[in-house]
């Protein structure tokens, strides 16, 4: 017998038909249902819940869709960015230069693989680390740089680059939300000695729960990070350690990812490219309606593309003058928004002990004050777009449009 999922609830759930949630994607697995479904029974017959060959088809999948050499299933984008970290060679006390600009998973990955965190300035006009500000933030013990690349760009990977080649530093990207975006036809992850991903559910590929992975073209990396994402095991008989079958080589832990996720994520990615071309008609459709309004300082579309660029939308972030106004109002009427990200890292509390100050790092702190997330999602519709644009046109015109 063939299950069904219940009758849509989208729109509805959250109170009145005309609301706009942040995020939504019952419609998402609306549509592809019979394939989400077959995927799951596949793995409830086969019996292996992690680990098992869903996971491995999957890696497969995204080692075709990425061109990457190694794709490695891990259970969080933050667990990818710990293996990747221990797995490229940091050691003990190594400091490694992130943005103050990101998801705090970004810095607490190196607190959580020995290394120490140093945060560095964005660039004017974008939202990527400053090649100039890392180059400053360098010191006899950085051992590594991670650009991240937020919202619908690429970080500056020339500007890094020419940054960590003259002081000997690996690059290690933080691509977390970057699937799909690509420098001159290679993905990002990839444009350092790696980089992982996160399908944390809102994220442009998304689980039904936690699962992530890490990219490489390194096969020492692959190696390593296979072994730690299983409590340190080699998966094979190794010369050096005769009569010990399947020995564990490093201090691991477990970062497995679930076949289940696998089973999803499968379904979903058969049908990534269209949605994301959907995001971005639905991007221009937001700048087209905002980018002239009183009050809006910066519209994605208008950041111009690095050289080579394939641009993603997976966040539609706007910067105002009047943000939390706006956020308020927003609110009141019925739609969601995200404030990515309210505080710079170098001021958040669990990084107090590295002793910075309001105003070290003025364009990363200027950002959080004006920069708001809008409703962007696989089904989200024009409609949908067009009654978010009607509210903030509303707000920022005082209503005299
Ligand atoms: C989502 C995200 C992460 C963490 O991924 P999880 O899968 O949620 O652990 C790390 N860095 C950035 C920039 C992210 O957006």
């Amino acid at each position: 017998m063939k299950s069904t999922l219940p009758p849509p609830v989208s729109g509805e759930r959250n109170g009145r038909r005309s609301d706009v949630p942040f995020f939504d994607q019952s419609e998402t697995f609306r549509r592809l249902w019979s394939e989400i479904e077959g995927n799951c029974v596949r793995v409830m017959d086969d019996g292996k819940f992690s680990h098992g060959s869903m996971v491995a088809g999957f890696e497969r999948a995204l080692e075709r869709y990425t061109g990457a050499r190694h794709v490695v299933g891990v259970n969080s984008g933050t667990d990818a960015l710990v293996l990747l970290l221990r797995a490229a060679g940091l050691r003990p006390g190594d400091e490694v230069i992130v943005p103050a600009y990101t998801f705090v998973a970004t810095a607490s990955a190196v607190v959580h693989a020995g290394g120490v965190p140093v945060f560095a300035d964005i660039e004017e006009g974008g939202y990527g680390i400053d090649p100039d500000s890392v180059a400053a933030a360098v010191t006899a013990r950085t051992r590594m740089v991670m650009p991240v690349h937020l919202f619908d760009r690429l970080a500056d990977m020339e500007g890094v680059g020419r940054v960590a080649r003259a002081h000997g530093l690996t690059v290690v990207e933080d691509s977390a939300e970057a699937i799909g975006m690509r420098a001159n036809g290679v993905h990002a992850g990839l444009l350092g000695v790696g980089g992982v991903l996160s399908f944390f559910p809102a994220k442009t590929l998304g689980a039904v729960g936690d699962a992530g992975a890490l990219l490489t073209d390194d096969d020492a990396i692959a190696d390593t990070a296979r072994m730690l994402r299983h409590h340190g095991r080699s998966g094979r008989t190794l010369a050096a350690f005769p009569g010990i079958s399947n020995p564990t080589v490093v201090t691991g832990g477990n970062s497995k990812m679930d076949d289940l996720q696998a089973a999803v994520l499968l379904a979903k990615l058969t049908r990534l490219d269209a949605d994301i071309e959907h995001r971005a008609a639905l991007s221009r459709r937001y700048d087209d309606r905002l980018r002239d309004l009183p009050g809006v300082r910066a519209v994605p579309g208008d950041t111009p593309a690095r050289p080579g660029e394939d641009r993603v939308v997976y966040v539609h972030l706007i910067e105002v003058d009047d943000r939390d106004g706006l956020v308020a109002h927003l609110t009141a009427a019925g739609i969601g928004t995200e404030v990515y990200y309210p505080r710079p890292l170098h001021l958040q509390p669990c990084f107090a002990h590295l002793g910075h100050r309001s105003g070290d790092l003025p364009r990363a702190e200027a950002v959080c004050r004006s920069a708001v997330a809008l409703p962007l999602y696989a089904d989200l519709t024009e409609d949908r777009v067009d009654r978010v644009c009607d509210e903030i046109e509303r707000f920022l015109t005082g209503g005299s449009r």
